[in-house]
């Protein structure tokens, strides 16, 4: 008798989510399959629910942002055994030998490069398979509800903090606290920067200090660029935020070869180029990692304490979570339940 499991799959671009009994998927040479536990909701989980990326093929099951446990091996697979536990990130694969993959270019694979939950399927599902080149060991002290959403939004601040140019004792502002902006402050702290966090009222400022910031800026209450400068002026600010004007409105408060990280999707950014070359300051943005910048994310925030504020919703309620995830008020991140016995 075969397997089942249940999974939760867009049927179409634009579709509902559906929950489905399915088999459990075998995992083909190179590949290991996963018995999931929790997996966090993205807002590119989007991109597969409305059809906004080329070529998907349906149903698809989304999810990038997954905890679980090796549960089978494929043939050809070294170092990965059943039981150890691992996560799967958004960048899924790529081919090793294109010029951008031997450059160590691997987000930008030219021949082979898979995305987890759109390539193929991700962990909105009990089980799920990945390519053993896609998994990131987890430690002990993380629980997979806590740390799921670390899989793509702590990555991708981690990674993009990390490869700022910034030092230990820079002043970097994390605009935005959200679902990035609240890790981004504290990776920014624990990594050792004067971390300043900036956000539209007084609300928040109580949580970004208690998550490691030394200053607040409410970016409605004053200009948040004139307010960097008195502060010394910022050797990086990550923009975690989807609004392109608030990215503009900070510009202003880089310091001399400041850069502006963007990780926020928000269209179309406005730049002053008169900023840009009378300080040196530059816009950059950052793809988020591959699976040893999770496993170093996930060490990370183990052994410094930074942690993921979730909302924890079970798989089958999937389409409530992912509406809460779009509604924007989630604090911060939503992770499904998975595994039944955790
Ligand atoms: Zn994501
Ligand atoms: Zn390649």
């Amino acid at each position: 008798m075969t397997k089942t499991m249940r999974a939760v799959q867009v049927p179409r671009a634009g579709g509902p989510f559906e929950i489905v009994e399915r088999e459990v998927p075998e995992p083909p040479a190179g590949w290991v399959r996963i018995k999931v536990e929790a997996c966090g909701i993205c807002h590119s989980d989007s991109l597969v629910k409305e059809g906004h990326w080329p070529g998907i093929q349906y149903p698809r099951v989304p999810g990038h942002e997954v905890i679980g446990v090796v549960d089978a091996v494929g043939p050809d697979v070294a170092r990965w055994k059943s039981g150890q536990r691992v996560g799967v990130g958004w960048h899924g694969g790529n081919c090793g030998y294109c010029d951008n993959c031997r450059r160590g270019d691997f987000f930008a694979c030219s021949v082979a490069l898979l995305t987890t939950g759109i390539d193929f399927d991700g962990g909105y599902a009990e089980y799920m398979i990945a390519p053993a080149k896609a998994l990131a060991s987890v430690p002990n002290e993380l629980a997979a509800l806590d740390s799921a959403p670390l899989m793509c939004a702590g990555v991708t601040t981690f990674n993009a903090l990390r490869n700022s140019g910034a030092r230990g004792g820079d002043t970097v502002a994390v605009l935005g606290i959200g679902g990035l902006g609240h890790l981004g402050v504290q990776f920014a702290a624990k990594m050792g920067f004067k971390t300043v966090a900036i956000a539209r009222g007084k609300d928040k400022e109580p949580l970004a200090r208690k998550l490691g910031a030394i200053d607040y800026i409410d970016s409605q209450a004053q200009d948040p660029a004139e307010a960097l400068t008195k502060l010394g002026g910022a050797k990086v600010v990550i923009a975690t935020v989807t609004n392109a004007g608030a990215m503009t409105a900070v510009l202003g408060g880089l310091g001399p070869n400041g850069v502006l990280m963007v990780i926020g999707a928000a269209g179309p950014l406005s730049v002053d180029s008169i900023l840009l070359i009378g300080g040196q300051r530059s816009v950059k943005g950052w793809y988020s990692g591959t699976s040893i910048d999770s496993q170093e994310t996930l060490a990370f925030s183990a052994s410094a304490g930074v942690q993921s504020m979730n909302e924890v919703f079970p798989l089958e309620r999937a389409a409530d979570a992912y509406e809460r995830m779009m509604s924007g008020k989630a604090r911060f991140r939503v992770v499904l339940r998975v595994g039944r016995d955790h």
